[in-house]
C-alpha cells in the first residue's frame, strides 16, 4: 500500500470524498448558521471542500449532546472491557481506511503522503490501540485505614471534554487527545484547525461505525474565535485539551477563569536546542538527525530541533556534513511518495517563514544555505530549507518559533556556556544533546529545562512516555502515557464508617 506512485495517489485523491458537515450527536449536519469556510489544498492553492462553519450555537448543540449522553451512562459508565473493545474495533477502522485518512491529510495540510501512510495514521492506530489496551487495567486504589473504615480512591471520567488542535498534524494531535478521553468514559467535543478539518470529520464517522454512542464524540469545525472560543467558555466543558500556540493556550486559561474553571491542558510552541558536544561520535548520524529534527513536517513541527548549540572544535565540519543531509530532503508535491518536505499550511504561514529568513539576514547571522520560496509554478506554498549560522541567541530567529525549515546554528566555546544557551529560551518542550561521554549526558539531560530531553538521537519517545513542555510550551498535564488517561479523570474519595 505504502509503495504507491505520484500517479496512483493523485488518482486515488480525485475520488476521495470529504465529509463536510459537523458530526454532531452521530449525524452530520450543517452549521446552523448555514455557514461555511473554505478549505484549500496548500501544495496548489485550490479548493479542497466548503466545511460548516460552526459557532457558539452549534457548540452549544454538541455540548448538550456530549452532556446528555454523559449523564445517560451509555458510555461513561459502560464497562472498561465494553469500551475497549469498541476502541478496538476504532483502531481496525482507521487501519482498513488508512490510504483514505493519509490523502486526505497530505491533501488537506501539505505534508507528504510518505508520512501520513508511514507515520500520522498508523501512530493514530497505535495510540487507539495504547489506550484501548490500559483502558481496563488502570485500577482504583484503597487508602491504609482502621478497620472500622473503608476509604476508596477511586477515578471517574471528568465529564465533557474539549479537545482544540492545530494543523500540523490534524489526525494525530486529536487522536492522542480523542484516545485516552474516550478510554476514560468521557464525551468529547472536538475542534480541528480551521485549516485542516478533513481527518478529523472522517475520525467522527469511523468512531460512530465503531460503536461510540451517538453524542460521545462530536466534531465541530469551525474558526478558533467563534467555534474555539466557545468551547473555552461553555460551562458544560469540564476541562479543554488543547494543543497550538502559547498565546490562543494562554487564552484558553482566560476563558476557564472567566467561566466555569474548567480543567485546561495546554501543548505549545516550542524552541528546541539540539546540543552536541565534541564527543558527539558519528558526526554523519548526528548531521541526519539533526536534518530530520529541522526538516520533518517541513518544520512545522512543535518539537523541531531549531536552535543547534554545537562544540566550535566541530562546528565547521558538522554543518557541511547537515548541508549534505539536507539537500537529501527534497521540497515537492505532497502526494509523490519520494518528497519529504511538503508545502507550508497556507499562504500567509509561508510568509511568516520567507520574513524570518529575512530577517535572520537583517540581523547580521550569516546565511550557510539560503532558502527561500520554491516551486512557484504549483500556485502552492512551497519552503526550501535555509540554515544560519553564528546566530547569536538574542536574535529573533533564535527565540521566535518559526515553524517552517530554518535552523540556526550556534557555536559554544565550554560546555557551561552550551547549557546557558540551551536553557536561555522562553520556550520548554524539548531538546536533544549528543555525547559519547555517560557522566556529561546524565549530568546535563538532567539540567536542560524541557519536557522531552533525546540523547544521541531526535526523539520525542514513544506512546509509554509523557509528552509537554516546561515553560511558555505548556501546563497541565501531558500528552501519551498514563499521564494523558490521568488528565481526563477526576479522582474521587469514598470513605464509609462502618458502624
Ligand atoms: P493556534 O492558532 O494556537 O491554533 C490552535 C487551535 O486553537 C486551532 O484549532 C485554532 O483554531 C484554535 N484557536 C485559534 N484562535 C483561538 C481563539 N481565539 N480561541 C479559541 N481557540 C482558538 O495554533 P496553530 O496556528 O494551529 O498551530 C501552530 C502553533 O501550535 C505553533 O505555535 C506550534 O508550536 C503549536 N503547536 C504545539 C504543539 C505541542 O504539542 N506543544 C503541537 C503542534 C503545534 P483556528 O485553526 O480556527 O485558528
Ligand atoms: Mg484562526
Amino acid at each position: 500500500m505504502n509503495t504507491g506512485t505520484l500517479e496512483y495517489f493523485r488518482e486515488r485523491s480525485a475520488s476521495l470524498n470529504f465529509r463536510t458537515e459537523a458530526f454532531i450527536n452521530g449525524k452530520f449536519v450543517p452549521a446552523l448558521s448555514g455557514e461555511t469556510l473554505a478549505v484549500h489544498n496548500p501544495a496548489t492553492g485550490e479548493l479542497l471542500a466548503d466545511v460548516a462553519a460552526c459557532d457558539a450555537a452549534d457548540v452549544d448543540m454538541a455540548v448538550a449532546a456530549a452532556r446528555a449522553t454523559f449523564a445517560r451512562g451509555h458510555w461513561s459508565r459502560r464497562s472498561p472491557q465494553d469500551r475497549v473493545q469498541v476502541l478496538h474495533r476504532f483502531a481496525q477502522l482507521i487501519e482498513d481506511n488508512a490510504e483514505d485518512l493519509a490523502i486526505a491529510e497530505a491533501l488537506d495540510s501539505g505534508k507528504p503522503i510518505s508520512d501520513a501512510l508511514n507515520v500520522d495514521v498508523p501512530e493514530s492506530v497505535a495510540t487507539l490501540r495504547w489506550y484501548a489496551q490500559i483502558g481496563d487495567k488502570v485500577y482504583d486504589q484503597i487508602a491504609p485505614t482502621g478497620h472500622d473504615v473503608t476509604a476508596m480512591i477511586i477515578r471517574e471520567p471528568i465529564g465533557v471534554v474539549g479537545a482544540v488542535v492545530p494543523w500540523n498534524f490534524p489526525l494525530l494531535m486529536a487522536v492522542w487527545k480523542i484516545a485516552p478521553a474516550l478510554a476514560a468514559g468521557n464525551s468529547i467535543v472536538l475542534k480541528p484547525a480551521e485549516l485542516t478539518p478533513l481527518s478529523a470529520l472522517l475520525l467522527g464517522e469511523l468512531g460512530s461505525k465503531a460503536g461510540i454512542p451517538d453524542g460521545v464524540l462530536n466534531v465541530v469545525p469551525g474558526f478558533g474565535e467563534t467555534a474555539g472560543q466557545a468551547i473555552g467558555r461553555h460551562d458544560g466543558v469540564d476541562c479543554v485539551s488543547f494543543t497550538g500556540s502559547t498565546e490562543v493556550g494562554r487564552m484558553f486559561l482566560r476563558y476557564a477563569s472567566e467561566s466555569n474553571l474548567k480543567r485546561i491542558h495546554l501543548e505549545c510552541g516550542g524552541k528546541s536546542p539540539c546540543v552536541v558536544l565534541d564527543d558527539a561520535g558519528d558526526l554523519d548520524l548526528v548531521a541526519s538527525h539533526i536534518a530530520s529534527g529541522i526538516l520533518w513536517n517541513q518544520g512545522e513541527n512543535c518539537t523541531a530541533s531549531s536552535r543547534l548549540i554545537v562544540d566550535e572544535t566541530i562546528k565547521d565540519v558538522l554543518l557541511e556534513k547537515v548541508l549534505a543531509q539536507i539537500a537529501k530532503w527534497p521540497v515537492g508535491n505532497p502526494l509523490d511518495p519520494s518528497t519529504k518536505i511538503g508545502a507550508m499550511i497556507a499562504p500567509d504561514h509561508m510568509k511568516k517563514v520567507l520574513d524570518y529568513i529575512e530577517l535572520g539576514k537583517d540581523e547580521g547571522a550569516q546565511l550557510a544555505l539560503a532558502g527561500g520560496r520554491t516551486l512557484t509554478e504549483t500556485g502552492g506554498s512551497f519552503v526550501s530549507p535555509a540554515v544560519f549560522d553564528n546566530v547569536r541567541n538574542s536574535m529573533r530567529i533564535a527565540r521566535e518559533e518559526i515553524f517552517g525549515p530554518v535552523l540556526a546554528v550556534m557555536p559554544f566555546d565550554a560546555i557551561e556556556d552550551a547549557l546557558i544557551l540551551a536553557n536561555d529560551t522562553d520556550f520548554g518542550l524539548a531538546a536533544s544533546l549528543w555525547t559519547r561521554d555517560l557522566d556529561k549526558a546524565h549530568r546535563i539531560s538532567r539540567a536542560i529545562r524541557a519536557g522531552v530531553v533525546s540523547v544521541n538521537c531526535y526523539s520525542e519517545g514513544n506512546l509509554n512516555t509523557p509528552f509537554g513542555g516546561y515553560k511558555l510550551s505548556g501546563f497541565g498535564g501531558r500528552d501519551k502515557s498514563v499521564m494523558a488517561f490521568d488528565n481526563y479523570t477526576e479522582t474521587k474519595t469514598i470513605w464509609i464508617q462502618h458502624h
